[in-house]
C-alpha cells in the first residue's frame, strides 16, 4: 500500500509494474499534481487540468495496481491496516508512506486565515480567481486607495515558488491585465515580495540570487530582503518594521513542514515534522514501512537533510520500488543524488544552479527549464497542452486562463483561504 500519489508514491507504483506484487495507490485527491507548475496555474498560464493527471489514467496499464481516491486518518502500525476518513480500512504488507508536506505558517497572525498557500490544483486556481475578482473590484472603485490595495500582490518568502510567482504575476499585470484593464491606468498593480533573510534564493549561491534580484526589479516587483512578516489581515500584511502594505492578495511561500499526521501518529520526528528514517527509508523498528518524499529526514552522505524536491521523492520512491521488488541489492542503503537547482523569472529568464557549481542564466536558463518540466510532466495529453499554451503565450504575450472560476454552486465570493 502507497499513501500519497505525489513524486514519490507515484514512483514506488510505476516501478513496481511488472513486478508480481499487487499495489493500492491511496490519495485524497483523484490525481496526480505537478506542483512545480503550481504558481502558472495561479497567474493564468496554465490551467489546472494541464498539470494534473488523474491517477486511475496513470495506473491504467499497471493490472497489478488499483488507485483509491480516500483520505487516510489513521494507521495502526500492529495491525498493518491503514483507516480512512469514510470509515473504511484497508490491509498492507508493505506500506509506503508518501504524504509529502503542507504550508507552516511559522505561528504567524492571520496566515491560516487570509493568505493563501500553494499546494494543489484547488489552491492556485483560488489564488488566480481572487486576483481576478479583486482586479474586476478595482476596476469599479473611484477610490484610488481601494484600487492599489486590490491589485495589490504580496508574495511572502523568496525561495524558488515565491521568485517564481513574482515574475509570473508581474508578467500577467504588466502584459495582459493593463491591457485587459483601461480603467486602471492610473493605479499600476504591484508586486511585493517579502523575504526575511538578507537574500533571495538562500539555497542558489549569492551571484545568481543578486542576477534574480536584479531580474525582479528591471520587471517591477518590489523586492523587500531582510524583512520579516508580522501579521497577515484581510487586506493588508503587518511587516516587522512597522510597514503596513494594503494588499488584497498574500500568498505566503515562506516554506513547508511535513504533513502533520505522521507525527500525529507517533513517528519520531525531526526538523520540521520529517520522519525519521534509517538509512534504508524504513520507520526504525517497523521493517515493513518505508517513508520517502518531503515526508522522511533522510540524508545525504555528508549528513545533511536531502531537500525537500521533486528529484528526492522520485529517486526514494525508485529505490523502495528496487527493495520491495527484491531487484536491488537488500542491504543497499540509498543515496540521493544532486540534480541542481533552477528558478525562472519570467519570459527568457532562469538562473539554473548545477552540482558542479556550474550556473546558465538568461535564454539558455530559460530554454533548460522549459525542457526540463516539460519531460518530467506526467502525460503526453498535459506535455502537449503545457507546449501549446507557453507557445501562445511567448508568441502572443497573451494568457489564455484568465477566467474565474466560481467553485461555489451559488457563485458567491471565495474567502481568502481555501483548503480542500
Ligand atoms: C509550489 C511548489 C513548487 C515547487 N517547485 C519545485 C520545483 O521547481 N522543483 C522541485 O524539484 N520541487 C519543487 N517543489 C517540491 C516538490 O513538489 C516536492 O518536493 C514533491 O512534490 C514531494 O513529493 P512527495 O511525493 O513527497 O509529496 P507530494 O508530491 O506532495 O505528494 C503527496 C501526496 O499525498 C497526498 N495526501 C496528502 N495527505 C493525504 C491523506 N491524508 N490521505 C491521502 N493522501 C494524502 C496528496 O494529495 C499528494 O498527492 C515544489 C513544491 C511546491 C508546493
Amino acid at each position: 500500500v502507497v499513501v500519497g500519489a505525489g513524486f514519490g508514491g507515484l514512483e514506488v507504483a510505476r516501478r513496481l509494474q511488472r513486478i508480481d506484487v499487487d499495489v493500492t495507490l491511496i490519495d485524497q485527491r483523484n490525481h496526480h499534481t505537478f506542483q512545480p507548475l503550481l504558481y502558472q496555474v495561479a497567474t493564468a498560464g496554465l490551467d489546472t487540468d494541464d498539470i494534473c493527471h488523474s491517477t486511475r489514467g496513470i495506473l491504467r496499464k499497471h493490472p497489478n495496481a488499483r488507485s483509491v481516491q480516500a483520505t487516510v486518518v489513521d494507521v495502526d502500525f500492529d495491525g498493518q491496516l491503514v483507516r480512512t476518513l469514510d470509515g473504511g480500512s484497508i490491509s498492507y504488507d508493505t506500506l509506503v508512506l508518501a504524504l509529502g508536506a503542507v504550508t507552516a505558517d511559522f505561528g504567524v497572525p492571520g496566515v491560516a486565515e487570509h493568505a493563501f498557500g500553494l499546494k494543489s490544483g484547488a489552491e492556485a486556481l483560488h489564488i488566480r480567481n481572487h486576483v481576478l475578482r479583486n482586479f474586476e473590484r478595482a476596476a469599479r472603485s473611484r477610490d484610488q486607495a481601494e484600487q492599489q490595495a486590490a491589485t495589490t500582490v504580496v508574495i511572502v518568502g523568496g525561495g524558488p515558488t515565491g521568485v517564481e510567482m513574482a515574475g509570473g504575476f508581474a508578467e500577467l499585470f504588466d502584459k495582459v491585465l493593463r491591457r485587459d484593464f483601461p480603467e486602471l491606468a492610473s493605479t499600476p498593480p504591484r508586486v511585493v515580495l517579502v523575504e526575511g533573510q538578507d537574500r533571495l534564493l538562500a539555497s542558489f549561491s549569492p551571484r545568481l540570487a543578486a542576477t534574480a534580484e536584479v531580474r525582479l526589479g528591471q520587471m517591477g516587483v518590489v523586492v523587500q530582503t531582510s524583512t520579516q512578516v508580522a501579521a497577515v489581515n484581510a487586506a493588508s500584511v503587518e511587516l516587522n518594521s512597522g510597514e503596513v502594505i494594503a494588499a488584497s492578495t498574500v500568498v505566503w511561500a515562506a516554506g513547508v513542514k511535513a504533513h502533520p499526521l505522521a507525527e500525529a501518529w507517533g513517528l519520531e520526528t525531526s526538523r520540521a515534522g520529517r520522519v525519521v528514517v534509517d538509512a534504508q527509508l524504513r520507520v526504525p523498528g517497523r521493517s515493513n514501512v518505508f517513508v520517502i518524499g518531503d515526508l522522511a529526514a533522510a540524508h545525504t552522505s555528508n549528513g545533511d537533510l536531502i531537500p525537500q524536491v521533486a528529484p528526492g521523492a522520485i529517486q526514494a520512491g525508485a529505490y523502495v520500488a528496487g527493495l520491495i521488488a527484491g531487484t536491488a541489492d537488500s542491504n543497499a542503503q540509498f543515496h540521493y543524488q544532486d540534480k541542481g537547482s533552477m528558478a525562472t523569472i519570467g519570459r527568457n529568464a532562469a538562473v539554473v544552479e548545477l552540482p558542479s557549481g556550474r550556473t546558465v542564466t538568461g535564454f539558455a536558463g530559460w530554454v533548460a527549464w522549459l525542457a526540463l518540466h516539460l519531460v518530467m510532466l506526467v502525460g503526453f495529453r498535459n506535455r502537449a497542452n503545457v507546449m501549446v499554451n507557453w507557445a501562445w503565450n511567448y508568441l502572443t504575450w497573451d494568457r489564455g486562463s484568465r477566467v474565474i472560476i466560481d467553485l461555489d454552486e451559488d457563485g458567491a465570493q471565495n474567502t481568502n483561504r481555501v483548503s480542500d
